[in-house]
């Protein structure tokens, strides 16, 4: 069986010369294979298809999809956009007193998932004739289970709260404070209760439109904890967060699993193998299909989906493998230093930094890791020449720096944005095209208007251009935010190797345990009171870096015996006592 797919936003009919319908063999033939739409956009029709995908190859934005599915899947398929649009196969199933996480990349259907499950969305099953009712979709559910989620959800026994992904739109729906927002869901008693556990009682009276964004990613978890539901979705909850917000919420929401059911949507995989008692994958193609794996055990989804191999479906989900190594050779050796940074201050009145500075060496990438608002953004801006420190900081060398909070006022295409960052000798440069443009596919993103472009696409095109330009020093400040599990790991290896390959050093701050271990070959700490005073440490070797920084956290990690990524032991168990013991917050066998 054959779909073809149009991504309906990709698709623009009057920047191109419709050369999917005038190459494609059918319509040469005569047949009337193209229907178009009232924007001029094609539907394909998938019986006279013949699924050669010329079209697909021939369409200059990627918005076609020819894709063959085994036939059993096409038969289980839940929600249709529209003729030609996006399809979701199957649905999970949510356990009492269990958190269920959700895994997969952006574009996959999470979010259509999440939509169905709440009810904003009634499934079609494919069926785009006839007039979708909480009855017909009763109807055409498979499995009693399900079937009896769906009867509670509609009758109103099971009601749903959604923490949204996106919390920066909070502030454009709800004018006031902190206290104003919580206090409309719940008594004084509880949203105190609340606050404290999460830590927000200082920011209570604050004006949400003020906050930062890992404090409104708080209140927005508040919110969800202290509304009435049955039933708690939470969409990226550790975004904005530090990795020890990450843990705290993450303790927070098994602690909500006693009392209800959640489903969580998360791509850091330390928290989302932390957080989950059962893990459905999400595998499919981006904008095109997706389908809702079997139930797996948390160890086994992560690890399936590190192998690029999912057993029970008998599918490949990536061609390589993603390996964590152990003991990571030393980087420092055989190499020279490159660039030494002097020791310089800050001091904002209310909070002061400082660093001892430190050396880096050629082709190495050191992560940067410590809490939120301990410095680390202060540190770049200073680097970078953006800031002034207290004394005169001068490095003499060019620097490449991704901001954490990008721009996306550019009027224009992603093409013609990246004509007005990068120099025609950038651009021309076959190192650029072969190692950045072309592993991380921006060429299929430059007819998009920069304006347009999702939270993910945006990252990457800034993280393209920034590692694209002819720099001594390179630095990226949280990478991570909205790419999916799967961009994240490869981006880790992207950035790994190109620092190798020119030479140079690079500095990372992120909070994605796995992103930091697979990019970084040594670490800077930060440490100190967050919002107070702050100072760096290091750098150090990643496994001394990672102890001292978990240390400060009492947070320990393992090895796992297959894949070795590293996990996080549960608190209090006899390993996370043991290591504790021994000071081996990272790394053991
Ligand atoms: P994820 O949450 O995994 O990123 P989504 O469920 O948001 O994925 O979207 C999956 C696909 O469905 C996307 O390609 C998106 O363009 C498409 N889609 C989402 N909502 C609609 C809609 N209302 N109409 C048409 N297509 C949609
Ligand atoms: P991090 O990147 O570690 O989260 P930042 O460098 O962004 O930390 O901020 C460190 C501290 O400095 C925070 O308490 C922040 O509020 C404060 N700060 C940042 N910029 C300024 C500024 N321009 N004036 C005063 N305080 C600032």
């Amino acid at each position: 069986m054959k779909i073809a797919v149009v991504v309906y936003d990709h698709c623009q009919p009057k920047k191109c010369s419709l050369e999917c319908y005038h190459y494609c063999p059918r319509v040469r033939m005569g047949d009337e294979i193209f229907t178009f739409d009232k924007a001029g956009k094609p539907i394909i029709s998938e019986e006279l298809c013949l699924g050669c995908g010329i079209c697909a190859h021939k369409c200059p934005f990627k918005a076609i999809h020819i894709i063959g599915l085994p036939h059993e899947i096409e038969e289980e398929i839940v929600h249709k956009y529209r003729e030609g649009g996006f399809r979701l196969y199957r649905l999970p199933q949510t356990l009492d007193k269990k958190v269920i996480g959700l895994l997969g990349a952006n574009g996959v259907g999470k979010t259509t998932v999440l939509k169905i499950l709440s009810g904003l969305l009634l499934p079609n099953f494919g069926n785009l004739e006839e007039e979708i009712t909480p009855e017909t979709v009763l109807k055409a559910l498979p499995g009693a289970q399900l079937k009896k989620y769906f009867i509670d959800l509609y009758d109103g026994r099971l009601r749903v709260v959604v923490k949204p992904q996106y919390i920066d739109d909070i502030p454009k729906y709800f004018k006031g404070s902190v206290r104003g927002l919580l206090g409309r869901l719940s008594t004084d008693d509880r949203v105190k209760e609340i606050a404290k556990l999460l830590e927000i009682e200082e920011i209570l009276d604050r004006d949400v439109k003020t906050l930062s964004g890992g404090e409104l990613q708080k209140v927005a978890i508040a919110a969800a904890m202290l509304k009435e539901g049955e039933m708690v979705f939470l969409d990226e909850p550790s975004s904005y967060l530090d990795i020890r917000t990450r843990l705290l919420v993450s303790r927070i929401i098994a602690d909500l699993a006693e009392r209800k059911r959640v489903l969580v949507v998360e791509h850091d995989l330390a928290i989302l193998d932390f957080l989950s008692d059962l893990i459905y994958v999400l595998f499919g193609v981006p904008g095109a299909y997706g389908v809702v794996s079997t139930p797996k055990s948390t160890s086994k989804a992560i690890n399936e989906f590190l192998e690029g191999y999912l057993a029970e479906e008998n599918i490949r989900i990536r061609n390589k493998e993603i390996r964590f190594t152990v003991h990571p050779p030393s980087t420092t050796e055989g190499r020279e230093v490159f660039l030494t940074i002097p020791a310089f201050s800050k001091d904002y009145g209310t909070f002061r930094f400082s660093t001892e500075g430190g050396e880096l060496y050629e082709g190495e990438v050191v992560g940067v890791v410590g809490p939120n608002g301990i410095g680390k953004t202060t540190f770049f801006k200073i680097l970078a020449g953006e800031i002034e420190a207290d004394m005169p900081v001068s490095l003499d060398v060019k620097i490449s720096h991704k901001p954490q909070y990008l721009d996306q006022e550019f009027r224009g295409t992603v093409e013609e944005y990246i004509k007005e960052c990068l120099t025609e000798e950038e651009l021309s440069d076959p190192f650029v095209t072969n190692e950045i443009f072309h592993p991380l596919k921006i060429k299929d993103l430059y007819e998009h208007e920069v304006s347009s472009l999702s939270g993910g696409e945006l990252q990457k095109l800034h993280i393209a251009i920034a590692l694209s330009r002819e720099a001594d020093l390179y630095l990226l400040d949280e990478p991570t935010a909205y790419l999916d599990a799967d961009l994240r790991i490869y981006m880790a290896k992207v950035i790994k190797r190109l620092m190798d390959k020119r030479g140079k050093p690079a500095m990372v701050i992120d909070h994605d345990v796995y992103f930091v271990d697979l990019s970084s070959d040594r670490l800077l700490v930060f440490t100190g009171k967050p919002g107070v005073e702050g100072r760096s440490v290091g750098p150090l070797s990643l496994k001394d870096g990672m102890n001292l920084f978990l240390k400060s956290l009492g947070v320990t990690f393992r090895r796992d015996y297959q894949t070795h990524r590293p996990r996080i032991n549960k608190p209090g168990s006899n390993l996370d006592r043991e290591q504790k013991r021994k000071g081996e917050y990272y790394y053991t066998e």
